[in-house]
């Protein structure tokens, strides 16, 4: 179709002229290919070049990736979210050191078997790394392809992303997949931007619909989103001789493996009151407050993907009890840790929040 092949000449045209020159971009070394994947699903570009650095400065082979604790992979990442992104990639770098000789599979099939690997990474590690004929189909792509060829359903439904990965596979020009999956991603970072798509300047607004008839701003269609739930939760920061008491979150669970201050979700009508008592009881063999007062000092708001939270932070002081405090270090549930010497332990955003809200605290009282 005439259309088709234009798209595919406009844009490998403009791509060769207009595109960032990131650093994944200057290797076809599947392993820092697929870290770079990885890092940018859910993450800015900007953010991910600096992470991708740090990463493969400290783990610069797969083999060092598959050997390394988890805990000095979730350090690295700390900061970025969805660390599930992070314990998979763990995993599946052991799965290959283990089971494919340290060797990234080329196919998409075999690549999707991985954890943490789904239909769009696979393609792009198998189109980038190894010139496999695959389109990819992520969020850039459906919004461009959505736009130029005037698709009006709703793009998550399972019809509409046949039909979006079909027109992909079939705009996709054999030999040159590496190049033309990612003139489509830039081409919906640059230009075809979510919000204000920049259709003036656009490789090819002479044969996109959604410009033509004014729909630009209007495509893909996003039905509308139910609200996420908020939830309470009450977090005591503990503190005996300028450190503060820390748990190590379950690693199987939701931010596992990460840091944070006690603290409980508080339960139909519980209170703050309620919510301390609670975290006294998780804390009392390990140290015995002096205090839980009955006002939060400060409270912060984080989001996750599915629900929002609003954390009431309590100052508390403690003395220390040694000798049940000993097992849970050997275990690593629980440690007393100075503010100053966090950096080696990784902490969930919100932790992060709440410490910034404890420094700040202390600077306005001039402590
Ligand atoms: Fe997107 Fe506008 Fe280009 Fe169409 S002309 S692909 S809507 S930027």
């Amino acid at each position: 179709m005439k259309s088709r092949s234009l798209f595919r000449k406009r844009l490998l045209s403009w791509y060769r002229e207009s595109h960032r020159p990131l650093p994944w971009r200057s290797t076809r070394d599947p392993y820092s290919i697929w870290i770079s994947e990885v890092l940018l699903q859910q993450t800015r570009v900007n953010t991910g070049v600096s992470y991708y650095e740090r990463f493969l400065d400290r783990f610069p082979t797969l083999s060092d990736l598959a050997e390394a604790p988890i805990e000095s992979i979730l350090q690295v990442w700390q900061g970025l979210g969805y660390y599930g992104r992070a314990r998979n990639l763990h995993r599946a770098a052991r799965i290959l050191k283990e089971e494919f000789r340290g060797e990234i599979p080329a196919e998409p099939e075999v690549l999707e078997r991985l954890p943490g690997i789904g239909p769009y990474t696979a393609a792009a590690i198998a189109s980038i790394a190894f010139d496999k004929d695959v389109a990819v189909l992520d969020g850039n792509v459906t919004r461009v392809l959505c736009r130029a060829y005037g698709i009006e359903d709703d793009p998550k439904h399972p019809s509409t992303r046949r039909t979006l990965q079909g027109l992909a596979d079939k705009l996709l020009p054999k030999g040159n997949a590496a190049i033309f999956n990612q003139a489509v991603m830039e081409l919906g970072a640059l230009v075809c931007k979510p919000a204000r798509p920049e259709c003036p300047v656009c490789p090819v607004k002479g044969i996109c619909v959604a410009h033509a008839t004014n729909m630009a701003e209007r495509l893909p269609l996003r039905p509308p989103r139910a609200r996420i739930p908020l939830r309470v939760r009450v977090v005591a920061a503990i503190e005996v001789r300028g450190r503060l008491l820390f748990k190590r979150r379950d690693p199987e669970g939701l931010l596992g493996g990460l840091w944070e201050l006690p603290g409980v979700y508080l339960e139909g009508r519980e209170g703050n009151k309620e919510g301390c008592r609670r975290i006294r009881k998780q804390v009392g063999s390990l140290v015995t407050l002096q205090c839980i007062p009955e006002r939060s000092q400060f409270s912060v708001k984080h989001v996750y993907s599915h629900f929002e939270e609003s954390i009431r932070v309590f100052l508390c002081k403690g003395k220390s009890v040694a000798k049940e405090m000993s097992r849970h270090r050997a275990e690593q549930t629980y440690r007393w840790i100075h503010p100053t010497r966090l950096a080696p332990y990784p902490l969930t955003g919100a932790t992060r929040k709440v410490l910034r809200g404890l420094e700040q605290g202390k600077a306005e009282q001039g402590g």
